[in-house]
């Protein structure tokens, strides 16, 4: 899971932050000004810095731009103040990839942080994105699209989509599917295909004509991939 710091002055800002991150499943670390943050940044690995502007010390300004200067490409979301609009503007011309102006919804928030770590997932392990059907998929991560719109999938749902894609063109059996998919969990092959029938409700332009998941009579599927 990703690893956000947060570096914001204002003791329930920062907590609250904490709070919601870590509810979110992120890990988090914080510090409370500039100097501090700036010094977490260079002594530890993160996947995104949320970084207030106004901060003791050090400002998020001169953060930002001493971390870009050392090369570090660490995502960065500046929380700017309502009504300074002209922080939006320096902050990305520093090198920070998005802002959120205080007060903020913690849905916007999560939204733009999941934004911002896909493109810079995206940035580091294009290669990984697999498209089957409607869906642009990323197995590593466990994030499917489409259109650029987050799809929710299980996990289950994507080991059984990976496991097909990995056998593309061959015929796969509800047996095997159970071995290698469900491992030794106790389950039925009428799971694997009301399973089958989720997957195609995501991926089949027409689910129920389906050309990219067949089913063949008596044995399993097969994932048709050109
Ligand atoms: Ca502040």
């Amino acid at each position: 899971m990703a690893r956000i710091l947060i570096i914001e002055d204002e003791p329930s800002m920062r907590m609250g932050l904490i709070d919601n991150l870590e509810f979110e499943g992120y890990e988090t670390d914080s510090a409370s000004d500039g100097a501090l943050g700036l010094k977490k940044i260079n002594n530890g690995k993160f996947d995104l810095i949320i970084l207030d502007v106004m901060l003791p010390k050090l400002s998020g300004f001169d953060v930002c731009k001493k971390v870009r200067e050392a090369g570090n490409k660490t995502p960065i979301i500046l929380l700017t103040a309502k009504g300074e609009e002209i922080d939006k503007v320096v902050g990305l011309e520093l090198g920070a990839d998005d802002y959120i102006t205080k007060p903020f919804s913690l849905r916007e928030l999560i939204a733009r942080i999941k934004a911002v770590l896909r493109r810079s997932g995206e940035s580091d392990q294009k290669s990984d994105s697999v498209r089957i059907g409607r869906l642009e998929l990323h197995f590593n991560t466990f994030n499917a699209f489409e259109n650029g719109i987050e799809v929710q999938m299980s996990h289950r749902e994507f080991e059984l989509l990976e496991y097909l894609w990995h056998h593309h063109n061959q015929t796969v059996s509800r047996d095997s599917l159970l071995k290698e998919v469900w491992k030794q969990e106790a389950t039925t092959t009428r799971t694997v295909d009301n399973f089958i029938l989720r997957l195609r409700q995501k991926i089949e332009t027409d689910p129920d004509h389906p050309k990219i998941i067949l089913t063949v009579h008596g044995i399993g599927y097969k994932l048709i991939s050109g």
